[in-house]
């Protein structure tokens, strides 16, 4: 196992480094370092300059329901949806921009479940598991005793889990509504809410509503609905659509998120939740975002989806390598299996292709615990019992750093023989 002072991989560098080989990797979290060597070749195309007077109100555009959110950001998300293909962003729809989806997934919660009528019980909240979640009494961090991960949490030997469903519903005992689990065994009469993740975090596949009672409400969380994870196939065209800047251009520290909403009374709910709760988003935020945004949609609209210069088409490579590579190793050490994606038409693409989600939901044959396996190739991931699911499943990040990829490849080659001596 690895000890306290083992050589540290840190999401947070600046420059690609070496990785000492014999480092903890840490693949527990989706943070989306891989694109950064993309975003570094581009140069100043995105470099946003802010002179010391600029973007000092609160507000953004007093006329618009969601008066914080900045015209060009609005503009841009619109226009790239429009590119991809991937959303419908009629001029009817809402959008509400927000500190990461994750504000905007509380921001649905309360707008869905208030004002609450005294008389009925809180919202139950559903997902069809295995969902984005970890496991309860954790409450978002979990201790290595002997694995160190991450500078600055070395002192304390936690290392922070990033947030799930369960964990956002509960954590303020709100009276409003309540996480109920499963979506699959919800059987209550009532109002309820059930988040459809597709593609799927953590397993990757493609989902649709399965509670299908009365009185339910969707929220569909596309985090991952991009050219790079899986086939676009329709324009996607639900009530309430969650997006995130953190997994369509790896730029997770923003903390850039939007809603599609097209009822207007939800949407201005959320607006007063994000009110309410942080008085809008931070503008130099939502500038860069908005520059980024812009960047993409211009190349894919100008170069075609076949050039090297379009970051979807760079993604999709990027992950469609990482995955062949991946199989290629579990098929030849025998010990674990992966899920199979069917293959679909791209509409933005133009071509049939495979999925190749963030994530990938490795099972260890024989009944072995994944998690634990891994672990001791240094290798941190989720294991299945924090998605509701059995110990022989575990969640690996596809988007580190390719440093970190190979060695998770090498590491993984080596299990074989390993798994043979026990
Ligand atoms: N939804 C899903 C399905 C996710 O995987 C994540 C990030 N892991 C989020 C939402 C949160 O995204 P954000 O960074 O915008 O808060």
């Amino acid at each position: 196992a690895a000890s306290a002072a083992d050589s540290v991989v840190s999401s947070a560098k600046k420059t690609p480094t070496a990785i000492p080989s014999d480092s903890v990797i840490n693949l527990a979290r989706g943070d989306p370092t891989m694109y950064q060597p993309y975003w570094r070749r581009m140069g100043d195309k995105c470099t946003v300059v802010i002179p010391g007077h600029d973007l000092m109100s609160y507000f953004s555009d007093p006329g618009n329901l969601c008066w914080f959110l900045m015209p060009e950001l609005d503009d841009a998300i619109r226009r790239l949806h429009r590119v991809v293909g991937n959303a419908v962003v009629d001029d009817d729809r809402y959008i509400i921009v927000g500190t990461g989806s994750t504000q905007l997934f509380q921001a649905v919660l309360f707008a869905l479940s208030s004002p609450q009528n005294p008389d009925t019980e809180p919202l139950s909240v559903v997902a069809a598991a295995p969902f984005y979640s970890i496991k309860h009494g954790n409450m978002g961090m979990s201790s290595f005793s002997s694995h160190v991960v991450g500078q600055p949490l070395i002192l304390h030997g936690l290392v922070p889990h990033l947030v799930s469903y369960p964990e956002e519903t509960e954590f303020l005992c709100s009276g409003l509504y309540k996480w109920a689990g499963d979506a699959y065994s919800f059987d209550k009469d009532g109002a309820y809410v059930e988040l459809v993740t597709s593609p799927n975090n953590p397993d990757g596949t493609i989902r649709e509503a399965v509670a299908n009672r009365e009185g339910g409400k969707l929220i569909h969380d596309l985090a991952y609905y991009w050219p790079q994870y899986t086939p676009i196939t329709s324009k996607a065209d639900y009530d309430i659509m969650l997006f995130t800047f953190s997994k369509a251009t790896g730029h997770a520290g923003s903390r850039i998120g939007w809603a599609i909403v097209k009822d207007k009374q939800v949407a201005a709910k959320m607006v007063k939740y994000i009110e309410l709760s942080s008085i809008g988003v931070s503008k130099e935020a939502q500038l860069r975002a908005a520059k980024i945004l812009e960047v993409i949609a211009e190349d894919c609209a100008s170069s075609g989806p076949d050039k090297e210069e379009n970051f979807f088409e760079h993604g999709h490579r990027l992950m469609s390598d990482r995955w062949e590579k991946l199989r290629e190793v579990v098929k030849r050490n025998g010990v674990f299996s992966l899920p199979k994606y069917p293959r679909d038409f791209c509409n933005f693409k133009g071509k049939d292709t495979d999925s190749s989600p963030a994530f990938a939901w490795l099972k260890a044959k024989d009944g072995l615990n994944c998690d634990n396996l891994l672990r001791e190739f240094k290798i941190i991931t989720r294991g299945g019992p924090n998605f509701g699911v059995d110990s022989d499943y575990t969640r690996v990040s596809m988007l580190s750093l390719d440093e970190e990829f190979n060695l998770f490849l090498e590491r993984l080659a080596e299990i074989k023989g390993a798994a043979n001596r026990m």
